[in-house]
């Protein structure tokens, strides 16, 4: 059986990564220091005998043996990101070396979860990945960005150097069931908020556009790629195409929920993005003719049955 590592294994993707793998015939050590995750997230898991938790944290070396890792360990919510802003880009850089240099040492192959931040504030649409971004490095997104753009210099070295077997995906905004309730982030807290019959907090004008992933869709992509030829690095960007404004996505949710909430304009965040979307015609060339299968409704409609049993 394969030895997989995961870290970051009781976030959000790590969970449902931990147990796709365990269905895949695999051993997996789910590593994680509970930051932003939490031992409901992976509490169905702890029963199977091939699943197994580290409580460590991914700026610290670790001597294990495995054959594969995933690179998750970073907190993704912008809301998380900036409390500590030091820690999380240690995360993301001292966690990549330390990864890597386990993977080295074990020739195990290794995947890191990058992300759409790292094109910034984009000046060309839609990204592909061959755009170098448009960011700025002292802003209050920077400790997430620049550390998913140190992580990949690192891992393309490490390819380049070391002859390590790596994969660097981007990976665009990703939703479904066990975001946290207090996370922050557009989806959860529209849906949250509307479930409470409060007002959902649109930011700005609303005219911001992100494209947002199902998750089982995302865990194919990860799946796919990690079991895909060698020679496929990437970069390569995950995300579906599908574009919406903020301020669609919350009458969307408005509707679904057939709740009484109203939109509340407030302030907009610093440096928020105002366009984001994937172009993913590498991701479907180099994965199996991979592109996203759930709708944005279907999936919407998903998460919102979640976080009603989660909720109330
Ligand atoms: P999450 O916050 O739910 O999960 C991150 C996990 O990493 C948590 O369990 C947390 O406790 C753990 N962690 C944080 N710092 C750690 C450390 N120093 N040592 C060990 N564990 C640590 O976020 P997520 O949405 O599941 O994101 C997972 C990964 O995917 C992250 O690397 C994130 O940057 C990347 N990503 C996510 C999205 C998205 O839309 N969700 C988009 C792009 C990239
Ligand atoms: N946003 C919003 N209201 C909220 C939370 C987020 O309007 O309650 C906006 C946010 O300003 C951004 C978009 O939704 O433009 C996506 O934010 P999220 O935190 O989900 O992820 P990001 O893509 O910014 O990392």
């Amino acid at each position: 059986m394969r030895k997989i590592l995961v870290t970051g294994g009781a976030g959000f993707i790590g969970s449902h990564l931990c147990e796709r793998l365990l269905g895949e015939d695999a051993e997996v050590i789910c590593m994680d220091n509970f930051y932003t995750g939490s031992k409901k997230n992976i509490l169905h898991l702890l029963d199977n005998p091939y699943f197994e938790v580290l409580r460590h944290d991914v700026t610290m070396p670790c001597y294990i043996e495995i054959d594969e890792i995933y690179n998750l360990a970073c907190p993704a919510s912008p809301d998380f990101y900036q409390v500590n802003p030091i820690k999380t880009i240690k995360t993301s850089v001292m966690g990549a070396v330390n990864m890597l240099g386990l993977a080295k040492r074990k020739k195990a192959k290794i995947l890191q979860a990058s992300s759409s931040e790292i094109y910034g504030d984009p000046k060309v649409h839609p990204q592909k990945e061959d755009y170098w971004g448009y960011v700025n490095p002292v802003g209050v997104r920077s400790c997430y960005h620049e550390g998913k753009r140190c992580a990949e210099t690192l891992f393309m070295n490490y390819h380049i150097q070391n002859k390590l077997k790596v994969k660097i995906l981007r990976i665009f905004n990703t939703y479904g069931p066990r975001m946290q309730t207090n996370d922050g982030r557009v989806i959860s807290n529209f849906i949250i908020q509307a479930l409470r019959g409060e007002d959902l907090t649109v930011h700005g004008d609303g005219s911001q556009t992100r494209s947002f992933l199902y998750i089982d869709d995302l865990i194919d992509a990860i799946v796919t790629s990690m079991n895909t030829a060698d020679e496929f690095t990437g970069p390569v960007n995950i995300g579906n195409e599908v574009e919406v404004s903020m301020l669609d996505l919350a009458e969307r949710i408005i509707n679904m929920t057939g709740s009484s909430s109203k939109v509340k304009f407030i302030k907009s965040r610093e440096d928020d993005p105002s366009r984001r979307k994937p172009d993913i015609s590498l991701a479907s060339q180099a994965l199996d003719r991979w592109k996203p299968s759930v709708a944005l409704d279907e999936g919407l409609k998903k998460t919102v049955d979640y976080f009603r049993n989660v909720i109330l």
